[in-house]
């Protein structure tokens, strides 16, 4: 009896701790929200939001390839040719690989693009209004029916361009919310770490979230230096002060 007694005790202690340290973490994401706010702007994606099919094309160009080279492969692929579904499923793929030249990957991605535009005109009537219409997850399922189209890409369309309640998850927010503590190391599962983080902050910001982890990734938190002395959250962070070997 003694024995059950503590161990209900200690049960209810575990609980209570629990929810301790997820209302300490909770506070701490929003905090770290309020700082990332202050630092950094964001960008203003206004005019390409409103055409779901040119932030299709520009995520799959962005695939394993620099903020740079993307903008610049786009640049020169919406000089060449209308960025529509009709225009690029009867452009030549050549004609393609030859404005992505400067992106990684640039023959697959042609070749990939051509192919999700084809299907676009064919199955989908040409366009993809149905990710306005659609519940979350239906439409979600429908753009990853597409070629090369993954969980991000879709997410990022579903946000982006129809303000969809869904966060994202690229390198860099991966990355950047495992050092900050707010989604387990181990966690490799897309769609965990998505939920993790939306479980964190109202849908209302999602797109701040997504957008202001992206930039301290590539500011401060990057994939192999971290330069945690100069970074704007180190004081929220418990990654901040451990060995630079961790992070290799
Ligand atoms: S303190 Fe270091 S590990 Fe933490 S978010 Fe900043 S750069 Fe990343």
């Amino acid at each position: 009896m003694k024995f059950n007694a503590l161990t209900m005790r200690e049960r209810r202690m575990e609980r209570s701790k629990s929810i301790e340290e997820e209302i300490n973490t909770v506070q701490r994401a929003g905090r770290i929200l309020e700082v990332l706010k202050n630092s950094f702007s964001i960008p203003d994606l206004s005019d390409i939001v409103k055409d779901p099919f040119k932030v299709l094309v520009r995520t799959i160009i962005s695939q394993s390839t620099s903020e740079k080279n993307t903008q610049k492969a786009f640049e020169n692929l919406s000089a060449k040719i209308p960025v529509t579904p009709k225009s690029l499923a009867e452009a030549d793929v050549r004609f393609i690989e030859e404005s992505l030249r400067c992106a990684g990957l640039y023959r697959n991605k042609s070749i990939v693009i051509k192919e999700m535009s084809k299907i676009i005109v064919e199955v989908f009537g040409g366009s993809l209004n149905f990710i306005y219409s659609l519940p979350l997850s239906e439409a979600r399922e429908k753009l990853m029916s597409l070629p090369g189209v993954g969980p991000k890409t879709a997410d990022i369309v579903l946000l982006f361009c129809a303000g969809k309640p869904v966060l994202p998850v690229d390198t860099h927010v991966q990355r950047v919310s495992k050092r900050l503590g707010l989604v387990p190391k181990n966690e490799r599962k897309y769609d965990s770490i998505r939920a993790r983080i939306e479980e964190l902050y109202p849908p209302e910001y999602y797109f701040h979230v997504h957008m202001l982890f992206i930039a301290l990734g590539r500011r401060f938190c990057k994939s192999r230096r971290p330069r945690c002395p100069q970074c704007v959250v180190n004081d929220l962070c418990p990654s901040a002060n451990l060995q630079e070997s961790i992070f290799y």
